[in-house]
């Protein structure tokens, strides 16, 4: 079965609820037994078995189904949210005093949870690399290294990883591979073909796609998954709720559409961005200008719908007039959704940064972030033409 196929209907058996075409939300706690021989052959195999909801929900393990054989993976497990997943994965990998090499300019969250948080709790080490070269990743190792984690594309920067070189490396050395593969989405990149030990989603961005969902995603080999659901999962329970996976399942039946659709109107979006004199640079890994475009097309077979441009202005006044002239363009963090947003880095780095250190970063005023929706491209196109045109 092809992927649209497959999605629509895998792991789906209407028998069982008397046709309905749609599976029904299970909103119970728990699950009874006929007899005493019952229960007890449950807690037997209670991985696989609907107990007690904070553990298996059928709802949920349809979608959690559709989700591993979408990524080519055994098993998966979705969770309350995309940092529910990563603390999880992270966790399964990584006993006190391990060491981890992290890519630089991840999602801040992750690296909060790496690097402060697991840091002063389990005594973590960690090393941050560009992530550009191997022989980053080969000086870094350290006897106690146990996981790289990777981010490819970064979601600030849209670095791009060499995916199936760093996982060779890795197994090669008896280290783990975490892969956060939100940008992508698991249509348009495979890491767990490419060598990756977990690839983890925010599934509050594309996967979820109508902007109505938080959850989280964790998908691997049966060993892994099942260490995490006994362990990670019940422990810190951070379960997803049936009726969020319910709505999970209404957007994978439409979620290789919306990416084609994003990327379709994405590229459209980055082309007019790119030759309008306003604009100083457009960075997106689905343009040939990329300085990594050569990488990311071996690696992913399309493109999804963030990107960054910078203003040719460092005045504030000029930015703001630009960002708040848009109408299509809603102001707001996250992405991914059925509808266009922007957002500036400015607007939370200058409430805790001088001018001085947001420059030292690497940003300038003038950066904008865009997550293009599934509107008509030529009106999006018009929206930012009328917003840019604003600026003197
Ligand atoms: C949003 C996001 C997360 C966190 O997901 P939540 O569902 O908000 O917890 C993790 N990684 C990336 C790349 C994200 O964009």
């Amino acid at each position: 079965m092809k992927t649209e196929t497959m999605i629509s209907h895998f792991a789906e058996d209407r028998e069982k609820y008397e046709g309905a075409v749609v599976p029904p939300i299970f909103q119970n706690t728990l699950f009874t037994f006929e007899d005493w021989n019952a229960i007890d052959a449950a807690f037997d195999d209670r991985i696989n078995t609907s107990i007690y909801s904070r553990g298996r929900n059928p709802g949920v393990n349809i979608v959690e189904m559709k989700l591993a054989k979408l990524a080519g993976g055994e098993k998966s497990r979705l969770f309350a949210s995309g940092m529910a997943a990563i603390t999880a994965a992270t966790m399964h990998f990584l006993n006190a005093g391990d060491h981890v090499i992290v890519i630089k300019n991840i999602y801040g969250p992750a690296n909060n949870l790496i690097s402060v948080y697991l840091k002063k709790k389990m005594g973590i080490e960690i090393t941050f690399v560009s992530g550009d070269s191997l022989d980053e990743y080969e000086e870094a190792i350290r006897p106690n290294t146990k996981l790289f984690y990777l981010e490819s594309p970064s979601t600030a920067i849209f670095s791009i990883q060499d995916i199936p070189a760093i996982c060779k490396l890795a197994k090669s050395r008896n280290i783990k591979t975490i892969l956060d593969n939100t940008w992508a989405s698991p249509i348009f990149q495979k890491p767990l073909e490419m060598g990756v030990d977990l690839e983890v989603h925010s599934c509050s961005k594309y996967i979820g796609g109508h902007s109505d969902v938080v959850a989280g995603l964790i998908i691997g080999n049966a060993h892994d998954i099942d260490s995490i659901i006994i362990n990670e999962f019940e422990l810190l329970g951070s379960k997803i709720a049936p009726i969020e996976a319910w709505l999970l399942m209404r957007s994978l039946r439409t979620l290789p559409l919306r990416m084609k659709a994003h990327q379709e109107n994405a590229i459209k979006v980055a082309d007019f961005l790119e030759t309008h004199t306003k604009i100083e640079k457009v960075n997106y890994p689905g343009l040939k200008s990329f300085s990594q475009h050569k990488l990311a097309k071996k690696q992913m077979s399309g493109f999804s719908g963030l990107m960054a441009f910078k203003l040719k202005t460092d005045d504030l006044d000029k930015i703001k007039t630009f960002v708040n002239s848009l109408k299509l363009f809603k102001i707001g963090v996250s992405w991914g959704g059925h509808e266009s947003l922007v957002y500036a880095p400015a607007i939370s780095y200058l409430k805790e940064l001088s001018l001085e250190q947001f420059e030292g970063l690497g940003i300038s005023l003038g950066d904008m972030r865009i997550s293009v929706g599934l509107e008509n491209a030529d009106d999006l196109i018009d929206d930012l033409k009328q917003g840019l045109l604003m600026i003197s």
